[in-house]
Order: structure tokens, then sequence, then C-alpha cells
């Protein structure tokens, strides 16, 4: 019986999936599809509890939906997918791209320990496969608003039809699921492609109307929280353009640019891999990164929410509470870690990747870039976000720090982003500010512009 391999990665749907459309078409109809997925280790150590606990119950959720055949495998994949392709008689193994730099690396391993076994690639992650959409003159976009437009007029595929059977290929061994203790008091998203989709849904029927104007306010359930199931694939950001299309008020069209930036910044590292760990724009490589014990102690500060900026606080304790940050709130944090605090982005960038569900080495990399301005921003390094102002502006009851800051909670509204000014003072318990941010903000840009002036 000819059999098809399909390697789940971060797909783990069947709907819109073109790589199973190519796999039961391989295999043909008289052949099975093998589902499989293979816990890396250079992916599974990393990925921080989180997002392990969420993936394995994207996976329990998989298996259920292919009838209890998903075969998982632990080790690398280089070493584990052709020993099963073996063993299984796997004419073909189907993948949908991977973009990102070890994914490249790891699948053209693969490819090579595959042999005759084709190594076959359809579909991405992405609505248009990074690398595709370019300048006139072939090279890359650097910055995002040109990338966009291209990007639209480019275009994308329908949704793939979910097949209405597939002949999955039982009784081979699978391993045994790797250990992950339950995150006590986290509240993650339900997992799954079906979780996924009611998610979408109700955004869809409640929120989306709203969303150009609620997408800023952390206070309020304003935004989609789809990222973690785009991570993961439960999703495809086509089914959702798709089901954006034809809608052209203001919300579905900011909604479509925020899928734009998560497409730019896959892009972006396609074209310069090294960029997940080394400034996109190279002139920012030399500048000075505060170390050592004082650093360290304000980093620790940062990370368990206790700045004495409230909306700063709030969200490293929603980093916490939730593995998920609003997008408004985490340009917050990472601007006052970098600019405030003077450390290196990617120690945060790495803080957040160990702890976000949606944790993404593209969104979450150049995501900090372009706050710490070393990144693909028009406008880079004079950006300093005023942490007290951006309370005030985006949480103006106070309601998203009263949430995550049960000290804040009886301040009143005009204090509650700057308690040291309340007549009674900083409540009993929480810090007063660690840094002057005027006096931080000079800091910042004293050494920006010393990197400008020297040679
Ligand atoms: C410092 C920093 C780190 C980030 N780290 C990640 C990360 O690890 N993973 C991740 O998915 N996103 C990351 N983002 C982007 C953004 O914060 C999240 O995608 C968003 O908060 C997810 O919530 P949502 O699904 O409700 O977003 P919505 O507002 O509903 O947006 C819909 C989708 O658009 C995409 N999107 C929205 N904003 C951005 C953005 N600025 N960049 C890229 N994609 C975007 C996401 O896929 C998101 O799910 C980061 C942003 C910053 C500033």
């Amino acid at each position: 019986m000819p059999i098809a391999l399909l390697w789940f990665r971060r797909d783990l749907r069947l709907a819109d999936h073109p790589a199973l459309l190519a796999a039961r078409d391989a295999a043909g109809p008289d052949g099975a599809v093998l589902p499989v997925f293979v816990v890396d280790p250079r992916l599974w150590d990393p990925a921080g509890a989180a997002r392990r606990c969420f993936l394995l119950d994207c996976l329990r959720d998989l298996d259920a939906a292919v009838d209890g055949a998903l075969v998982l495998r632990s080790g690398h994949p280089a070493r584990v997918i052709p020993a099963l392709a073996r063993e299984a008689g796997a004419e073909t193994v189907h993948v949908s791209a991977d973009a990102g730099p070890y994914g490249r690396q790891r699948d053209a391993a693969v490819e090579r320990a595959l042999g005759e076994v084709p190594l076959v690639r359809t579909g991405s992650p992405y609505a248009v496969t990074p690398g595709r959409v370019t300048k006139g003159d072939g090279t890359p976009f650097r910055v995002f608003s040109p990338f966009a437009r291209a990007w639209r007029a480019h275009g994308w595929r329908a949704p793939a039809p979910r097949p209405r059977s597939v002949a999955w290929c039982t009784g081979v061994r699978s391993d045994v699921p790797p250990q992950q203790a339950p995150l006590d008091g986290v509240r993650l998203p339900p997992a799954g492609e079906a979780a996924a989709r009611a998610a979408w849904r109700r955004f869809l029927d409640e929120r989306l109307a709203g969303y150009r104007d609620t997408r800023n306010t952390p206070g309020t359930e304003g935004t989609s929280r789809v990222s973690a199931y785009l991570k993961y694939g439960c999703l495809h950001p086509r089914t959702l353009l798709a089901d954006l299309a034809g809608i052209e008020d203001a919300s579905a069209e900011s909604y479509r640019t925020e899928l734009a930036w998560r497409e730019f910044y896959a892009d972006v590292l396609w074209h310069r891999p090294e960029t997940h760990r080394e400034a996109f724009d190279q002139r920012m490589r030399a500048i000075a990164y505060d170390t050592g014990p004082d650093a360290d102690e304000r980093f620790a500060a940062w990370a368990a929410g206790r700045t004495g900026y409230p909306i700063v606080d709030a969200g490293m304790r929603q980093l916490v509470g939730e593995a998920w940050v609003h997008n408004r709130v985490r340009m917050v944090v990472a601007s006052f870690l970098v600019k405030d605090l003077h450390v290196d982005w990617w120690r945060g960038a790495r803080h957040f990747l160990a702890r976000l569900v949606d944790g993404d080495l593209a969104s979450n990399n150049h995501g900090w870039q372009w706050v710490a301005g070393t990144g693909t921003d028009a406008s880079p390094y004079h950006r300093v976000f005023n942490p007290t102002r951006q309370g005030k502006q985006f949480d103006p009851d106070g309601a998203y720090v009263r949430r995550w800051v049960p000290e804040l909670r009886d301040v009143p509204a005009r204090y509650v982003h700057e308690p040291w000014l309340a007549p009674d003072g900083v409540p009993d318990g929480y810090p007063l500010p660690i840094v002057d941010h005027a006096e931080e903000r000079r800091v910042a840009l004293d050494r920006y512009a010393r990197l400008r002036a020297s040679p």
C-alpha cells in the first residue's frame, strides 16, 4: 500500500492544509497518510513551559482528528524522519515549508538524509511565502509600509478545502509524549483547531467591528487573541484573510495590516537569518548596553513586575499570569527595558520567548528590534516610550493596571499611573520607580548620539 508521510510542524490542523492534500494525493486512492510529529529537543527545550503545555494539548487534539493515528517520535528530525519513512515504507515525505533559520537548515539536513525519498514542501505558515515579495529590482523590503502594499498586490490563494476523509496509516509505534507539568495558575487558551476556529469566530462576531479603536486598549478584550493558534498553525492566516475579504471598513483593514506585520517579519528573517540575534541595522551593533550586577538587578525587577511603573509592571505580570501580553504593552515593557534600563534587547527577547505562548522568533525578535531602534523602524532610536504617558493614554481608567497589580487596586484613577504622586503615597508593598524616566531617556539618547557621531 503506498504510504505518504505527513510531518506536522507549525500546521497542527486539517482545514486549509495544502501539504495534507498533497500527501493524500501522493498516497492515491489505495494508499494511506502517516501523520507524524517529531519532538525536536532543539525546539522543545527552549520553548518554555507555556508553549510546551499548549503544544501537547494541540497534539492531543490533532491525534483525535486523525483517528488516533498520530505518531509521535522524539529526537533530531534528520535521524527520526528517514528512519520512520523506512520503517513505514513511505514513498514521499510532505511538509509545509519552514521559513525560519533553524527550520530551513533542519529541513535541508532531513532532505539529504532521506536520499531517494523526496521531501515535498507545499505551502507555508504564511499567506505569502517569505522571500516571494520583493522590490521591483528583486531586493528585499526593509520598511514595513511598502512591503505591506506589495504583499497585498501579490495576493494569496483561497483556503484549501478540508478533505472529507483521509485514509490514515495506523499501527506505527508512537513514543510516549514528553512530560510537562501543568502550569498552575496560568490561563492558557484552549488548544487545537476547533478551539482556534471558535476563538476566531467569536472575534469576527463580537469584536472585529470595534477593532480599530479597541486594539490599543489593554484593559478591554479588544484583539483577537489568535496569535498562539497562528504560531502552531491551528489556523492559517489565509483562512482569516478569506473571512475578512469583502469587509472594507477601517477595522478589517487594520486587522489585515496586523497580519501583514507577521508576514513582514517572517520575510525579513528569511532574507536576513542572522537578525534573530544581531541588529538588523548594522550601525546599531555598537550601541552600549549595561551589564553586570546592577543591570542584572534592574532586569530582575523588570521581569518580576516591580519597576514602580504601573503599566510596565502590569505587563510583566500578565506575561506570568497568561503567557501572553497585549501588543501595546509589549512595546512599552520592551522600550522600558532597553531605553530606561539600558539592557540589551536580546535579553528581553529571550525572556519573552521562554514565556510567551505565542512566542515566535520572527515576530518576537523583530518586534523587540523595532522597539529597541535596531530594527526595521523607519524612525528608530528617538522613539522612547514614556510609561506614564502610555498608561494614561491607553489605560485611562487604570482597568488594566488594577487587574494585574493588586497593590494599586484602590488608588484613584488620577494617580494609578503615577502612584508616587498620590496624596496617601505609594501603597504598601508597591515599589517606588527604580529609575527616573526623564533622566534615563536622556542617557539613552545620548548613547545614540555618541554612536552616530563615532566614525
Ligand atoms: C516586543 C514584542 C514582542 C512580540 N512577540 C511576539 C511573538 O513572540 N509572537 C507573536 O505572534 N507576536 C508577537 N508580537 C506581536 C504582537 O504583540 C502579537 O502578535 C499580538 O499581541 C497577539 O495578540 P492578538 O492575536 O490578540 O493580536 P491581534 O491584534 O488580534 O492581531 C492579529 C494577529 O496579527 C499578528 N500581529 C499583530 N501585531 C503584530 C506585530 N506587531 N508583529 C507581528 N505580528 C503581529 C499576530 O499574528 C496576531 O495574532 C510582539 C510584539 C512586540 C512589540
